[in-house]
């Protein structure tokens, strides 16, 4: 028979678990039963959905059985089964983000000790096993196969004999040497401890043929060895289980188990409702923005159990699209268990358990920002952007909802800070909440329009997240309070008079503004400002396209077909660059014209844009410097 290859990577786990000197090697036990009833879900949920699948439910289990003369170790599950293709790829590569993930971290650090945070799968049984057999038969098929291997030399699979279909997994134990024993994995009662210790809330039984000395009736000193099954795990799922019962390390280790997240969860939101709809949800919000959600692979959604089943492995509508980093699941006793994906969107009651989880999840949320301000910046800095996508999405249809989770970067306060915050702070004569926008809180601070309003202490929200300024945009003002991009709007910061001299100043000088135009013909508008402090000049826009939002626009639109933000080069009517070129334009026109050119290419490097003529524009500045 011919020997197959473990895949690479495959292999570089196999070798770690065998050569491991982990002590909590027990844990292999855990993931055998996980995959087990995993297994299990996975045919009862084929009988809800397809006819021809008859599965009692009563009927489905998990057993575990010993052998010590052969130092055998038996654990059979009557689930789903794998098929010879199934064998092959299923176990003969990595294929869960679980595994790959600790084999990554591995090879980070060669430290066996996080073993245990990570959910290594199959492959742990060779920790405790020298040779590892998995016969199967898989639902709806009439031959069964079996795969085996001892080690990271490969593995083979061929036909075998087996008449029930599910799956059995023989470990042969390894041998004890003067240093490791094994025998604790054939001690009937250290395996009981191990199955209550991990696996307790599996919900199908997990049995074990256990026997006792026992007085033989009616006789005095007479004992017999009787033989029972006994039932080894409570089966009551966690999520039912009394929330005041439940140790810490319960939840964490059941989270890290079913959502791959080895990092215990930030918030746990366990809760049960009772009335008209009845469910349990038990809720996770991540301490770390999962993996899948920069590679775009992420599925947002939770398990849906109807009375402890698993009827769906992923279901959106249980969730509201902006809290889709949410893990966790519902179970309701009220939902028909033969439920089909058409259903379920237009189940109404699966609508009312998405409305209100919603809204306990925001009262959660609320609790943290108004309770444990640090942690709520750490979910923030994790999660904000999906709260402001969702503000800004939909038209801003959930703008009610989510507009005070939301946290901005305040130049006063030199933090996150909410809107309401913001505004509490307002002095009497502040008429707008003002924001500035860039890619970093540094050269926010550092635009020119900054200055000015934070001379007059007016705070700034500072945002460098692209979405921002949509959402400031969708939102329009916060409790009558207009939002104001400080680089673009007009405003209303000097007197009657100082406005009055400003806009003569302007109509003093149009004639020399049209020349400079000339020069650069891309800007729209040239004019003096009074809002600046002590910068010379900025670029501004009028209209509805900023220039930060053209940038987030052009980088996702199509290169031909570019928005253009209408540019305004503002020019500080204080500054001495203002009587200069009032000088030049009766001077030199050439040299103004030359003037314009640097101020604009000036005014576009403090924005953070390229300039298209950088030799010519540097050979200007040179004739001036020598002049
Ligand atoms: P994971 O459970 O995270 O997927 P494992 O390494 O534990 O990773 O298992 C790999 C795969 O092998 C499983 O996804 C499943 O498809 C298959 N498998 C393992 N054990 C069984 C079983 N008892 N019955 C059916 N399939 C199984
Ligand atoms: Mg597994």
């Amino acid at each position: 028979m011919k020997k197959k290859e473990f895949k690479a990577e495959s292999r570089r786990l196999l070798d770690l678990m065998i050569n491991s000197i982990y002590t909590n090697r027990e844990i292999f036990l855990r993931e055998l039963i996980s995959n087990a009833s995993d297994a299990i879900d996975k045919r009862y949920y084929e009988s809800l959905t397809n006819k021809d699948v008859k599965v009692n439910k009563d009927d489905l289990e998990i057993w575990i059985k010993v052998d010590k003369d052969k130092r055998e170790l038996i654990v059979s599950d009557n689930g789903i089964g794998m098929d010879k293709d199934e064998l092959d790829s299923n176990l003969g590569t990595i294929a869960k983000s679980g595994s790959l993930l600790f084999k990554d971290k591995m090879e980070e650090k060669e430290d066996v000790n996080i073993i245990g945070q990570f959910g290594v799968g199959f492959y742990s049984s060779f920790m405790v096993a020298k040779s590892v057999v998995v016969r199967s038969k898989k639902q709806g098929s009439d031959v069964a196969y079996e795969w085996k291997s001892e080690g990271v030399e490969g593995y083979t699979i061929e036909e075998c004999q087996k008449d029930d279909v599910g799956t059995e997994i023989i470990l042969t134990l390894k041998d004890n040497t003067d240093e490791e024993s094994y025998d604790e994995f054939l001690d009937i009662y250290n395996i009981k401890a191990i199955v209550r210790k991990y696996s307790d809330y599996i919900h199908y039984p997990i049995k074990m043929d256990v026997s006792h000395r026992s007085k033989v009736e009616g006789k005095e000193n007479e004992y017999e060895e009787k033989v029972t099954t006994e039932i080894l795990n409570s089966m009551i799922p966690l999520w039912k289980r009394n929330k005041s019962d439940i140790k810490d390390e319960e939840y964490n280790s059941f989270y890290a188990d079913k959502f791959y997240d080895f990092e215990k969860p930030q918030k746990i939101i366990h809760t049960k409702v009772e009335g008209m709809l009845s469910y349990t949800a038990l809720l996770f919000i991540p301490s770390k923005i999962p993996y899948e959600y920069r590679t775009g692979e992420y599925k947002p959604g939770l398990k849906l159990y109807s009375n402890g089943v698993l009827i769906m492995e992923n279901c959106e509508e249980l969730l509201p699209d902006y809290f889709g980093f949410v893990k966790g699941l519902v179970d309701s006793d009220d939902l028909s268990l033969n439920i089909s994906r058409e259903i379920l969107q237009h189940d109404r009651q699966l609508k009312a358990i998405q409305k209100n989880i919603g809204s306990k999840i925001k009262s959660e949320l609320e609790n943290m920002l108004a309770n444990n301000r640090s942690e709520y910046d750490k979910f923030f800095e994790n999660f904000g952007i999906p709260l402001k996508v969702g503000t800004y999405s939909n038209f801003g249809a959930n703008q009610a909802e989510l507009k005070d989770l939301l946290e901005f970067y305040s130049s006063s306060e030199k933090k996150l800070v909410t809107l309401k915050e913001y505004v509490s702070r307002m002095p009497e004569d502040q008429k707008a909440i003002y924001y500035a926008c860039g890619d970093s809180y540094e050269n926010i601070a550092k635009l020119p329009q900054v200055e000015k309003i934070e001379e007059k202490n007016y705070e700034i929200l500072y945002l460098k997240d692209p979405i921002d300024e949509f959402v400031f945009q969708i939102l329009l003002a916060y409790e009558g309070k207009k939002f104001t991009n400080v680089a673009t709007e007009e405003i209303d910061l000097g007197s009657e008079e100082e406005k009055e001299a400003t806009k003569k100043l302007n109509e003093d000088n149009k004639e020399m503004f049209t020349v400079m135009k000339e020069a650069i013909p891309e800007v729209e508008v040239i004019r003096f400002t009074n809002r600046l402090k002590n910068h010379p000049v900025c670029l501004t826009t009028e209209g509805q396209i900023s220039i930060e939002m053209s940038k987030v626009i052009n980088s996702v639109n199509d290169p031909n077909n570019k928005v253009k933000p209408k540019l305004v080069l503002e020019i500080n009517e204080s500054h001495p660059i203002a009587k200069k070129i009032q000088d030049l334009f009766k001077e030199s026109k050439e040299d103004l014209k030359d003037y314009a050119k640097v101020l604009y290419s000036e005014a576009r490097l403090i924005e953070g844009l390229s300039i298209d003529n950088p030799v010519e524009i540097s050979n200007l500045i040179c004739k001036f410097i020598a002049k």
